[in-house]
């Protein structure tokens, strides 16, 4: 690897080359080196655990044809102990030059500085479509009458929205100044009927731009076409937010029917033109408005397999969808950009368990084989899946779940990491 960068701390692997991209897709060779941020408090353990499912997937799939070169990168609390910073430049680069990585959770800092490294590192690597796939693993403890009705992919654009970062707290000069600015606006523009933004308010910025929703929307109609994933449902407050929500959904429906037209039936289609029967082959590209998207997901979960967000509907649907199959513990996510890929679990760091060799290494072990689907690397992906769903099968789980499931017998992290290679 001649074109490495130079780091200034860390020291690259000497074997193993790197993932490239073409049109927004890995190339992946077969010894990538992959680095990785084990995260704070029960990232220790989990990491511990999960790299050794990992690599005994790959082993079992490939032989040695296939094999990952592991690169050690730092962030959060362990970054601050080495070197002094939570986010070290170093990491940044690896991952821009390795074109990926994978992480366990990391403490966001009390205090000044960063507001949270995982906003950080989406921002500064343009990760803008966050992926969490929800499905049922047979045995899990679920609320569902009908758990395994849940398969749901949820693509939450990451950059935009409410969470771009831009706000201003009440009564400081900056807040008083945008109020004073909008209520100009607000005067000189008779359709807004007298509206006029209260003093003292804390203000925030909700951005939202074509060209950011469409290649979100381009990201997940790619994904449904390859998964052959049969509908896609756009969420949004558009009824409400008419020129952020509404322009998110009408820019969605807009690419799907111009890039994706062959692909793609809408609702309205369906009933215009096809009779109310879908033709074979085809994807319905449909629209919801959020808060019935939350009922929709409990009360009939089989009639939807993509939900394509913006940013905080995704947020919150994202978890919402998680806890009927399981929780957090299992609970996988992944940060995928054109030119990089952030594979991590939701759950945060769950500190009062670190180093105690009990927690669930279950969603770094899904965030792993998100990764491998991502990389193409199918087979080790389908172990990863055999593996956990075996354990859990057998009853031989963490605490987590053994509390749920009668008769199970309660497992540490690494031995649960056994149970699970031991069921490939
Ligand atoms: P948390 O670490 O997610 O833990 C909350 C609870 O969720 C735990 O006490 C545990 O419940 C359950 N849980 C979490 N991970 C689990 C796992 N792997 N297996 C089984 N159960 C699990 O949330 P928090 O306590 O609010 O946050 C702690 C720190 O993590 C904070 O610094 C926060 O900022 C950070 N955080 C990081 C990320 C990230 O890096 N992606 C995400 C969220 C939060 P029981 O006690 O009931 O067993």
């Amino acid at each position: 690897m001649t074109d490495a960068p130079k780091f200034k701390d860390l020291k690259a692997p000497a074997e193993g080359q790197r993932i490239t991209f073409k049109d927004g897709e890995p190339i992946v060779p077969d010894n990538p080196v992959i680095p990785y941020i084990e995260g704070d408090g029960t990232g220790r353990d989990i990491w511990k655990a999960s790299v050794r499912v990992f690599d005994a997937a790959i082993k079992k799939a490939y032989g040695g044809k296939r094999k990952v070169h592991w690169f050690e990168v730092y962030a959060g609390e362990k970054a601050n102990e080495k070197y002094s910073t939570w986010l070290p430049d170093d990491t940044l680069e690896a991952i821009k030059y390795f074109g990926v990585a994978i992480k366990g959770p990391l403490t966001t800092p009390v205090g000044g500085g960063i507001r949270s490294l995982n906003v950080a590192l989406r921002q500064l690597l343009d990760l803008y479509s966050c992926q969490r796939p929800v499905r049922y693993f047979e045995g899990v403890p679920s609320p569902m009458k009908d758990p395994k009705d849940v398969n749901i992919i949820i693509f939450r654009e990451n950059t935009e929205d409410v969470y771009s970062g831009i706000e201003w707290k009440a009564d400081t000069p900056e807040a008083k100044k945008v109020i004073e600015a909008l209520n100009a606006v607000l005067a000189g523009d008779p359709s807004t009927k007298g509206k006029k933004l209260p003093e003292g308010a804390g203000i925030g910025i909700k951005p939202v731009t074509k060209f950011k929703s469409q290649r979100h929307m381009r990201r997940a109609m790619r994904y449904a076409i390859k998964h052959n994933i049969p509908d896609v449902a756009i969420i949004h407050k558009g009824n409400i937010m008419k020129y952020t929500e509404g322009a998110f959904r009408d820019w969605c429906y807009e690419l799907a029917t111009t890039e994706f037209r062959d692909h793609v039936v809408t609702e309205d289609e369906l009933w215009s033109k096809h009779d109310g029967k879908m033709p074979a082959g085809k994807i319905l590209v449909k629209d919801r408005i959020a808060d019935s998207a939350f009922q929709q997901i409990l009360l009939r979960p089989a009639e939807y397999r993509m939900l394509v967000t913006m940013n905080l509907n995704g947020d919150y649907l994202s978890d919402a969808a998680a806890a009927q199959v399981g929780g957090l513990g299992i609970a996988p996510g992944a940060n995928i950009g054109d030119n990089a890929a952030v594979f991590e679990a939701t759950h945060g760091t769950a500190p009062k368990y670190a180093d105690k060799n009990v927690i669930n290494p279950g969603a770094v072990v899904l965030s792993g084989a998100m990764m491998f689907e991502w990389m193409g690397w199918t087979e080790a992906r389908d172990l990863v899946y055999k593996g956990l769903q075996g354990a859990i099968r057998a009853k031989t789980v963490t605490y987590d779940f053994e509390r749920q499931i009668p008769g199970a017998t309660k497992l540490g992290t690494a031995e649960f990491g056994d149970a699970m290679i031991g069921q490939m």
